[in-house]
């Protein structure tokens, strides 16, 4: 089996402005995705088994957050939205070869923005894999309340949505997110606390964390599963 080798993005200026100290990364780091420029071999891991796949949605964003890996923006497509018959494929894919694989993860771009996710979502869910959703929790997905609320109820007892905060106050928060994107994030994790109410009365926070309104750390999840 080949080595599985994490290699950075081609180089390219950010989305948005960028900081005093932003330099564009050297090409000649990228060059040969198992040589490094200084002529070594590239650091590696061999995969075992596939107890995790994870979707990329697509790079489209509601937001332009300054320190996102993927550069994602409302402009930003250049990874296109993944459709339900290509997830699809590679579920099949999993069944056919009798693959491990206990949990599928989403996340983009914003994943509640591809017109397909509560379709994948439901297919992921109702073949008894674990679902992980990376999001925001903002407009994209509150626009979702039906839909969303409605697989819960169903399917809900293995799906985890985890919300990205990246400091328990506003103002950290929202120099990296930008104005006012504390607000519907807020919002958006109120939504999921009711919908999980009857199995979960608010939501769960990762070890280290007390509440949507004063987590300590960043990304609280709201979960059947009991939480460590
Ligand atoms: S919300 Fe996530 S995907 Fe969107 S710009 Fe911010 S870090 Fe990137």
């Amino acid at each position: 089996m080949d080595d599985i080798v994490t290699t950075a993005p081609e180089p390219s200026a950010p989305a948005s402005t960028p900081s005093p100290d932003w330099r564009p990364l050297d090409p000649a780091k990228f060059r040969d995705p198992m040589v490094t420029a200084k002529g070594e071999r590239r650091a590696s891991v061999r995969l075992t088994a596939l107890r995790t796949l994870w979707f990329n949605t697509g790079t489209l964003c509601n937001i332009t957050c300054r320190n996102c890996y993927i550069e994602s923006s409302p402009r930003n497509d250049r990874l296109a939205y993944l459709s339900l018959a290509e997830a699809i494929l590679y579920l099949d894919e999993i069944a056919r070869d009798g693959l491990p694989t206990e949990e599928i993860g989403f996340t983009g771009g914003e994943p509640f923005m591809n017109p397909e996710l509560i379709a994948m979502l439901e297919i992921c869910l109702a073949r008894g894999f674990k679902v992980l959703v990376l999001t925001n929790a903002m407009r994209p997905m509150q626009r979702l309340t039906a839909p969303l609320a409605d697989l819960n109820r169903r399917l809900g007892a293995g799906l985890t949505i985890r919300v990205s905060l990246d400091h328990y106050t506003r103002e950290v928060h929202e120099a990296e997110r930008g104005r006012r994107s504390w607000e519907k994030t807020i919002a958006g994790i109120e939504f999921l606390a009711r919908i999980r109410r009857g199995s979960c009365s608010s939501p769960r926070w990762m070890r280290g964390s007390t509440s949507p309104r004063s987590p300590k750390r960043a990304g609280g999840s709201c979960t059947n599963r009991p939480t460590r």
